[in-house]
């Protein structure tokens, strides 16, 4: 089936800044709600349609391949939608925990199941540089909302259940109606609930909630990097009235190391070598995420040439292979000679007058061509 432009779909130019792309799309949501729409398929369609465009692009980098590549079959990685609750669940976050909808109807992220979804909880991981040439477990302690044990997240004293609110039977929300326009809006009597507490659950005061301390435990891949954020579903609060939990967002922290510095999967560092060792070749000692390796440093090998170690880098983070390690020959010009060096230095450089390598011929010949005219 052939998709309709982006930008079409949400009726913005192709050089809409975002806060008219979040407009546009605010109104079609509300046009195609389904909550406005009951059992209209087309409607369906065209909210989840909406929500495709928009999750592109209101993210910079997938509205970049898009603007390059338009539609490229399964290259956004989940931006499609199978089903409403995606959407709302999906928006929570990109709205910083509130829904899109939540001004509009009734305040609420409220999933079709009914329940509100658990806030999701952000966390720092640091990790020591090279850690990540194999999966580690972190253990962090967190303070977060939990379902309540007593009364399994009612909020009823145990015995009793919650009834359901008279004002709005259950739905959570109110129509009032001001001449032409009616309104929906948060039922003030339950407060969006639907159902109504008579007797509160003492040990969570009726909000089916508990702030409880906990050790988790999260799994980091090999191959992670710095600036990283991973998302481990359903640890973050508890959800409310049975809605799903929110997750566990961890940034991870690398630290810097004194001699390598990491590029991806490879590995870069910086090999300080003699320049009688890079001239005449040497076996060298250098330091590798997994221990001391030997290096050959072949006779004749230029400042800035650069070496590769194969697969002394880190694991690729999809689990094929691993990265290199990359060595920058740095020749060092000694700034002390001792009397015999000097002597030597020299004699060398009154051969060298004789002999002079490729390179050097090169630059006196063009040296030469500059200032001929
Ligand atoms: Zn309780
Ligand atoms: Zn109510």
């Amino acid at each position: 089936m052939a998709k309709r432009d982006y930008y079409e779909v949400l009726g913005v130019a192709k050089n809409a800044g975002k806060a008219e792309i979040k407009k546009a799309y605010h109104k079609l949501a509300l046009k195609y709600h389904p909550d406005r729409n009951p059992g209209d398929a087309e409607a369906e369609a065209s909210f989840k349609e909406a929500a495709e465009a928009f999750g592109v692009l209101n993210d910079d980098a997938k509205r970049q391949q898009y603007d390059q590549f338009g539609h490229t079959d399964g290259n956004f990685g989940g931006a499609g939608f199978n089903n409403v609750e995606d959407i709302f669940s999906a928006f929570s976050e990109i709205f910083g925990g509130s829904s899109v909808f939540g001004d509009f109807f009734g305040g609420s992220a409220r999933t079709r199941s009914g329940g509100r979804r658990g806030a999701s909880l952000r966390c720092a991981i640091e990790l020591e540089f090279g850690d990540p040439i194999e999966p580690v477990e972190k253990t962090i302690s967190l303070r977060r909302a939990e379902s309540c044990e007593e009364c399994s997240g009612s909020g009823a004293k145990a015995g009793t259940k919650p009834t359901q609110c008279t004002q709005c039977q259950g739905a959570g929300v109110v129509m009032t109606s001001a001449g032409f326009f009616s309104m929906r809006s948060t039922c003030p009597r339950c407060h969006g609930r639907g159902e109504v507490i008579s007797e509160p659950c003492p040990a969570c005061s009726g909000s089916g909630r508990k702030m409880n301390e906990r050790e988790i435990t999260i799994k980091i891949p090999a191959g992670i990097e710095d600036g990283m954020t991973m998302r481990v579903a359903g640890e973050g609060e508890a959800g409310e009235q049975g809605g799903p939990s929110g997750d566990l967002l961890c940034d991870v922290h690398i630290r810097p190391h004194p001699l390598f510095k990491r590029a991806g999967a490879d590995v870069y560092l910086e090999l300080p070598v003699g320049f009688a060792q890079a001239a005449l070749g040497a076996k060298l000692e250098v330091p590798t995420l997994r221990g001391r390796k030997e290096l050959k440093v072949a006779g004749g090998s230029q400042g800035g040439h650069v070496m590769r170690m194969k697969g002394e880098g880190f694991p690729r983070l999809d689990g094929y292979g691993r990265g290199d390690q990359l060595v920058e020959i740095v020749v060092e010009v000694p700034s002390k000679l001792t009397k015999d060096q000097e002597r030597l230095l020299r004699e060398f450089a009154e051969t060298e007058e004789q002999n002079i390598t490729p390179e050097r011929k090169s630059f006196k010949d063009k040296f030469k061509k500059l200032f001929s005219k």
